[in-house]
């Protein structure tokens, strides 16, 4: 095999533990319920990939590092459900990759592109099946987050008004090479069938989160006095001197509906 060395500008730990690997690819495994194309994003050397296609589900592979396009080649260009795009995941036509089909995405995501990446693909959810993506345990936690929990914010709120999430398991650091310095975890996020605020909605509902949680010590009446006022905070059931990270999904639908 051509020889290549992990580099840290694309986040690249690549995953060794075969007991995860096969964890993640039990996932894809069993007759699937429609048609769908699935994506990995940044295959790497093609850890998860082995495994994925051994299910015999055809597979686009999506990996933005040049050098590791002839290892891939190499490996998998015989596997008749492989096809590989060379690209930035951030910079991709998602629509257009998968030929119009329903997507399942899946990946061990590089750090620095999973958050970007999330909110991009939330615009696409009508388009996704489900995401499985290994991610930095800090932002499985964030993005699976209940009220009152420390981890609860922004990310909570936006991800979870358009999904349901679940923190399917904890990795440690040895199951990669290199090790990375933190936990990481592997998320499945899945697209609700109608999101808890409306559509026409969102605009407002995610520029109210974003100014709520701007300081997380202060109360909801002082972060959000430029959009409304304590009255309108009463209106919707809720005590203006409470903090942004004590409110749910629902109290949010609700402030949102006193935006004018
Ligand atoms: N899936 C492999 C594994 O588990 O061993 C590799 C995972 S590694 C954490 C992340 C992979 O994503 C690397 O192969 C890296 O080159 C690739 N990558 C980094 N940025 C990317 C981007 N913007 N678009 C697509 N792939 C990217």
């Amino acid at each position: 095999m051509t020889r290549h060395q992990a580099r840290k500008r694309f986040g690249q730990n690549f995953l060794t533990d075969h007991q995860i690997i096969d964890q993640i690819s039990s996932l894809f495994a069993g007759p699937p319920e429609e048609e769908y194309q699935l994506i990995e994003i940044g295959p790497g050397r093609g850890a998860l990939t082995e495994a994925l296609l051994k299910h015999n589900t055809p597979l686009i592979a999506l990996e933005l590092d040049r050098d590791l396009i002839p290892i891939l080649i190499a490996r998998f260009s015989h596997h008749r459900h492989f096809t590989l795009q060379q690209g930035d995941a951030l910079q991709t036509d998602f629509t257009t990759l998968a030929n119009g089909l329903p997507m399942r995405l899946v990946g061990n995501l590089p750090y620095n592109v999973a958050t970007p990446l999330i909110f991009q693909l939330l615009e696409k959810l009508e388009q996704i099946v489900d995401m499985h993506f290994m991610l930095q345990w800090e932002v499985v936690a964030r993005i699976c987050a209940q009220p009152g929990d420390s981890h609860y914010g922004q990310l909570s709120v936006i991800v979870q008004n358009q999904c349901h999430t679940r923190a399917l398991f904890q990795v440690p650091p040895e199951s990669f090479s290199p090790a990375p310095k933190v936990d990481s975890g592997f998320i499945a996020i899945t697209p609700r069938e109608t999101p808890v605020i409306a559509k026409e909605k969102q605009k407002q509902f995610s520029q109210l989160v974003k100014t709520a949680f701007a300081h997380r010590r202060k109360t909801l009446r002082n972060n959000l006095k430029n959009l409304l006022d304590k009255d309108a905070i009463e209106s919707a059931g809720i005590d203006p001197s409470t903090r942004a990270e004590t409110l749910s999904l629902e109290d949010y639908a609700r402030l949102t509906e006193q935006l004018a």
